[in-house]
């Protein structure tokens, strides 16, 4: 966990989970808690040692590895946990991660790893876009649903801290289909945050950038690359099934996948690009002998 500092009131700890902390006097407020309890440590050792207050605590989507050491933050520094509307419910009941992979299903048991559900935090603080002040930090909070459901990066000093809205270009060519809810609101967000005016933005995986636009653009290409490689893989047949379409894409993808977590998650990305050609009235879906069945729209009909 490298520490840098941005500038005078913003820091980032580069790590695979990035963790991001802003400093106003006699407050420092976290963003994002790491995985577990062992990567908060990293972190938080190195504050204590500079003497930097560690008093709250901004999760931006309720996916565990950005708040899997939140609970250790508050039993060991009491922090007030603030949190976007909806992620809340997750993160406060956080066995919704692994269920809704699963289809609703009640998981099982090896699906309640620390990579798919965090220790429960309470949130003190639930928080929508838009300007927002707590307590010393005043920021603008920006939705970027589309990798998790209504997921907030943060604006703040001339920093925008990004959330997982864009992956860096090496962390995108490493998850190969990076995880999505949804397509068209991943592209939306990301068009969004163009426009944003920082001296330099941070992604929740990738390095800090100040010509992050150029990396933005790259997601977006990347997310139009993948939805015209699923589109590529349904015309090839007269029809293809979802089980199928999700084998083909992370054959091709050459994803690691030989456990059940990160094949739901790629299942689940994979289907985001699905829905997406669905949305865009290009392949039309039907149930067949109990099998969800894809195919391209022929033209005129
Ligand atoms: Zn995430």
């Amino acid at each position: 966990m490298q520490m840098m500092q941005l500038n005078d009131n913003c820091y980032v700890f580069m790590s695979s989970v990035n963790v991001g902390f802003i400093h106003r006097e006699n407050q420092g407020m976290l963003i994002d808690a790491a995985i577990d309890r062992s990567a908060i440590r990293k972190v938080v050792r190195q504050l204590d040692e500079k003497n930097l207050p560690i008093t709250h605590l901004l999760i931006t989507h309720a996916h565990a590895d950005h708040y899997g050491g939140a609970a250790y933050l508050v039993k060991q520094y009491g922090v007030k946990v603030i949190a976007p509307t909806f992620e809340r419910a997750i993160i406060e009941n956080p066995i919704l991660e692994p269920t809704y992979l699963f289809s609703g299903n009640d998981p099982l048991d090896e699906l309640r790893n620390k990579f798919l559900e965090g220790p429960e935090v309470k949130v003190d603080i639930e928080i929508e876009e838009g300007y927002q002040k707590v307590d010393k930090f005043e920021f603008e909070a920006i939705a970027t649903p589309g990798h998790s459901y209504h997921q907030l990066a943060i604006n703040i000093y001339d920093t925008l801290y990004a959330a997982d809205s864009y992956f860096g270009k090496e962390e995108i060519k490493k998850h190969k289909i990076p995880y999505i809810t949804s397509v068209d609101k991943a592209v939306k967000s990301l068009e969004k945050l163009k426009t944003v005016q920082v001296k330099g933005a941070v992604p929740g995986h990738g390095p800090y950038e100040q010509q992050f636009v150029e990396t933005i653009e790259a997601n977006i290409d990347y997310h139009q690359m993948l939805l015209e490689k699923v589109y590529g893989e349904i015309a090839e047949k007269p029809t293809v099934s979802h089980e199928e379409i999700v084998a083909r894409m992370c054959t091709m993808m050459k994803v690691k996948s030989d456990l059940l977590g990160p094949f739901l998650l790629f299942r689940t990305a994979v289907t985001a690009y699905i829905t997406a050609l669905i949305n865009e009235d290009r392949i039309e879906h039907y149930i067949k002998d109990f099998r969800w069945i894809f195919k391209v729209k022929e033209e005129g009909s």
